[in-house]
């Protein structure tokens, strides 16, 4: 056993460049800190020794009660429009930057403590995390990650010895999160909303010299910073929808400015294809509901823009009048980005004219049929060879996807590609496991109540190779049983 306490090589260019932009501020004391996940690759990827982090003072630090050598501990200010409403101040009200390292390939990636108790952000909250919610961030942001999707990651799940009061006692934790950045739409609206403007000018040149650094010093830089984000979330939100993600909660404060999805809530996996999917509670308008989240998008991008019209345009009217341009770009951009998407969905190369037809009209025979959305796509290349059933089985009525098949298999043969190339296309696309709402219950039920991690673990294991069929794992491929009911997610636990 080694037991030199754990080394970061921090590099803090939020704290350091970014003076009265946060708070500075320590996680609290906690009496037991123990890991309960540590992501053990991740750790080397950050270039840090997973065996020294998997110690007494590496729980200590990654449940925040102990800063280690170098680190600047911050609380992060931002607002944010939740369900619309703007809220002026939101901030880090239970969560500290860590600090910044350089990983393994020269990117810059913040180490974030979520649960690490209050800050000056906290309004009424106890500024705590349980170990429910902090697991289900770690399962489902591996998981993204493994399908291929930006997303923040977890390094570790830490138990605090802590008992927290939510519905009931539950054991405190702490996540610590890495991500390309912790900027988000709602950090540039909690400048602008009070008029500090030459801070959301060094706050947009901070983000572009850390994600789009092409861009630093030209002068149509904010213009094109803001195309930037826009085409990253376009491509996030087309990236989830086809693997059926409903992120749950697109409040402008979890959106972020790298692209990469955040906060791991009320978040679900659609089983049965179904636009108007909620999961969340309160989301009782359906405003984040798996087929709007591109109109979201959308909205939460205009938000964005709003807060840099100044840097757009010296003249008020001409600077909105860029800013709506470039917000009414993202339908298209949206829309390609989805295509590209569907059609390797469906094993298709060519791009034709008539193919947003063609494809609606595949989705639209799903609609209202009780089809697995995951399994679909998997069944989908035995329909190509004719074999029809194990596909038309999973439809309530079959009639309208047996009428759209012959007119795909006519397209993959005037493509004239080889069919066992373009099944292995299609498998590597269409996942066989994504975390089944049903089975992360079960999982974080077993890690919660019975302190049982082995669910889990298994769980993390199968979503690892998402695309790869694997024997004895059929229990993770399905959909929920009948009895599981309608699923029902929670914010802010
Ligand atoms: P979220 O719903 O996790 O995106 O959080 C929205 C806002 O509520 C952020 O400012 C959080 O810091 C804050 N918040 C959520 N839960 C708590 C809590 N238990 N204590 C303090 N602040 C919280
Ligand atoms: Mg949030």
């Amino acid at each position: 056993m080694t037991h030199h306490p754990p080394r970061f090589t921090f590099d803090n260019s939020y704290a350091r460049e970014l003076d009265g932009f946060y708070v500075p501020w320590e996680g609290d004391k906690v009496p037991e800190p123990r890991i309960v996940l540590l992501n053990s690759d991740l750790a080397r990827e950050l270039q840090l020794d997973p065996e020294a982090l998997d110690t007494d003072q590496g729980a200590a630090v990654l449940s925040g009660a102990v800063a280690p050598e170098g680190a600047d501990t911050l609380a992060q200010a931002y607002a944010g429009h939740q369900f619309g409403g703007f809220s002026p101040q939101l901030g880090d009200g239970r969560a500290i930057l860590l600090g910044e390292v350089i990983d393994r390939e020269g990117k810059r990636r913040d180490i974030h403590l979520k649960g690490s108790g209050r800050t000056p952000f906290s309004r009424g909250g106890d500024g705590k995390a349980v170990l429910g919610p902090v697991l289900r961030e770690f399962l489902i942001g591996e998981a993204m990650h493994h399908l291929g999707i930006p997303t923040t990651r977890a390094l570790s799940a830490t138990t605090t010895g802590e008992t927290i009061y939510r519905e009931g006692p539950k054991p405190g934790a702490v996540l610590a999160r890495v991500a390309a950045s912790h900027l988000r739409v709602g950090t540039f609206q909690y400048f602008a909303a009070r008029g500090e403007q030459a801070r959301v000018k060094q706050l947009a040149d901070y983000a572009i010299a850390r994600h789009d650094p092409d861009l630093a010093g030209r002068d149509d830089r904010y213009l094109h910073f803001l195309r930037a984000v826009l085409r990253r979330q376009a491509h996030l939100v087309a990236q989830w929808l086809h693997v059926g993600f409903v992120h749950g909660v697109m409040n402008t404060d979890n959106m972020t400015i790298s692209g990469e999805t955040i906060d791991y809530g009320p978040c679900a996996f659609i089983d049965a294809y179904d636009p108007r999917a909620v999961f969340s509670s309160i989301d009782h308008g359906g405003r984040y509901a798996y087929g709007n989240q591109p109109n979201i998008a959308q909205w939460n991008l205009a938000r964005l823009a709003e807060t840099l019209l100044p840097l757009l345009h010296a003249d008020p009217d001409e600077a909105v009048r860029i800013a709506t341009e470039e917000i009414q770009t993202f339908p298209e951009i949206y829309a390609e980005a989805w295509l590209a998407g569907a059609r390797a969905k469906l094993g298709l190369c060519r791009v034709e004219q008539q193919d947003s037809g063609f494809i609606n009209a595949l989705y639209a025979a799903m609609e209202g049929q009780n089809v697995d959305f995951t399994r679909f796509f998997r069944r989908l290349p035995q329909a190509a060879e004719g074999d029809e059933a194990p596909l038309t089985d999973l439809f309530d009525d079959a009639a309208a996807i047996r009428a759209w098949l012959p007119h795909w298999r006519d397209r993959l043969a005037s493509e004239g590609r080889d069919p066992d190339a373009i099944k292995a296309e299609m498998n590597a696309v269409n996942p066989v496991y994504i975390p089944r709402n049903h089975l992360v219950e079960a999982a974080l039920k077993a890690a919660e109540s019975d302190a049982d991690m082995g669910p889990i673990t298994r769980l993390l294991e199968v979503l690892r190779a998402p695309f790869t069929p694997r024997a004895g794992l059929e229990a993770y491929e399905g959909p929920a049983p009948g009895d599981f009911g309608p699923y029902r997610t929670f914010c802010g636990t």
